[in-house]
């Protein structure tokens, strides 16, 4: 009697088989598609064969097994063809209604699993605070250079706001610039729009102990830079719009201080990929800097479109140790994965301006 079957799959989709008999073992390779029709099974066998066995076929792929139960096979002598052979299907007969219902199960189901797809991905997009724009914006052409009055920007006293959207942003995007800044005796305030609270987009975050932990860290890396501690407007990290409440709270400021240069996100020429935050606070400082004309420069960083670069490359330490300030977000391999990001861009501004590393702006005159 032959007692079992078994098969394993091979990845060139040919399926080996080893079958235990009275007589002895018979083994063989079939094509893969036939590993579930006993009648091509045995076909492809092309062995010796005898009727009234019972057989208990298992067809095993890798990681699946399907099993089909023992059946009578029909009685036929050694001379039949086996390609004639025909085994009943094991499967009981359904009627239509049942095969219908089956159907509508199954449908359901497909319906179901696909909807919770769709919804995890809607989900993760939504929260998820990237913006990427599929079809790369078109840039300023021509885009001549532009000097922001170099000689005042590193003058003393030269007032200077900084529009940013996170704690840690003005460190990461112009922390080679910050240096320069408070040795040329700058006078620098900081507008940071939201309040940190969400750090890296893990939701099951503490948002309270974020927000502390974030407003400290960019007081800290603001004093390093004679930075005044910053002003948080508090909204929602990853939710920033570009709304008249936000505008105000940026126009108040310019209007309290007084800047002749306002730094900002490039809203308009953002790298293809980007925090949506970097971009609302950008369009948020261009509307209140323009609404306001206080400011005579409008320097815009994380530029696609840089008309200006700034030499940075005796401040890559400093910006390192400015960096590291921000405990909470760069840390260990973080940090360094952060370094390296930070270095390349630079690297990559540097040689468009013609340094070993810089920082690129795209300038607006304002006034
Ligand atoms: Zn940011």
């Amino acid at each position: 009697m032959v007692r079992r079957l078994l098969a394993k799959s091979s990845r060139s989709r040919q399926t080996s088989f080893g079958i235990g008999t009275e007589s002895g073992k018979l083994s063989g390779s079939v094509p893969f598609f036939a590993r579930s029709n006993p009648t091509r099974l045995l076909a492809s066998l092309n062995q010796p064969f005898h009727s009234h066995q019972q057989f208990a076929i298992r067809v095993c792929r890798i990681g699946t097994t399907c099993e089909m139960k023992p059946r009578e096979l029909p009685d036929v002598d050694s001379e039949t063809p086996l390609s004639e052979i025909k085994i009943p299907d094991p499967r009981p007969e359904l009627s239509p209604e049942d095969v219908s219902r089956r159907r509508k199960i199954a449908i359901r189901k497909r319906i179901k699993g696909y909807g919770t797809l769709l919804a995890i991905l809607y989900v993760g997009i939504w929260y998820q605070p990237y913006e990427f724009d599929i079809i790369p914006r078109k840039l300023p052409n021509p885009n001549p250079r532009i000097d922001p009055d170099s000689k005042t920007l590193f003058s003393k006293g030269t007032k200077i706001l900084i529009v940013t959207a996170h704690p840690d942003d003005s460190e990461f995007f112009i922390g080679g610039l910050l240096p320069q800044l408070k040795k040329s005796g700058a006078e620098m305030h900081q507008v940071i729009c939201t309040d940190g609270d969400k750090g890296y987009y893990w939701i099951f975050t503490n948002a309270d102990e974020n927000r502390r932990v974030r407003r400290e860290e960019a007081t800290n890396a603001a004093a390093a830079s004679n930075i005044q501690p910053p002003i948080l407007l508090g909204y929602p990290d990853r939710f920033l719009h570009v709304k008249s409440d936000v505008i105000a709270g940026v126009t108040r400021e310019i209007e309290s201080f007084r800047p002749d240069y306002i730094l900002a996100f490039d809203g308009d020429y953002p790298p293809r990929a980007s925090h949506q935050d970097h971009r609302r606070s950008g369009d948020v400082a261009k509307i209140a800097a323009e609404r306001t004309h206080i400011a005579k420069w409008l320097m815009l960083f994380s530029t696609n479109a840089p008309n200006y670069f700034v030499d940075i490359s005796n401040n890559w330490e400093d910006q390192k140790k400015l960096l590291a300030i921000h405990k909470s977000q760069f840390y260990g391999k973080k940090l360094e994965g952060v370094e390296n990001m930070v270095g390349y861009n630079a690297e990559k501004d540097g040689e468009r301006g013609g340094f070993d590393m810089g920082e690129g702006f795209r300038c607006i005159k304002l006034r």
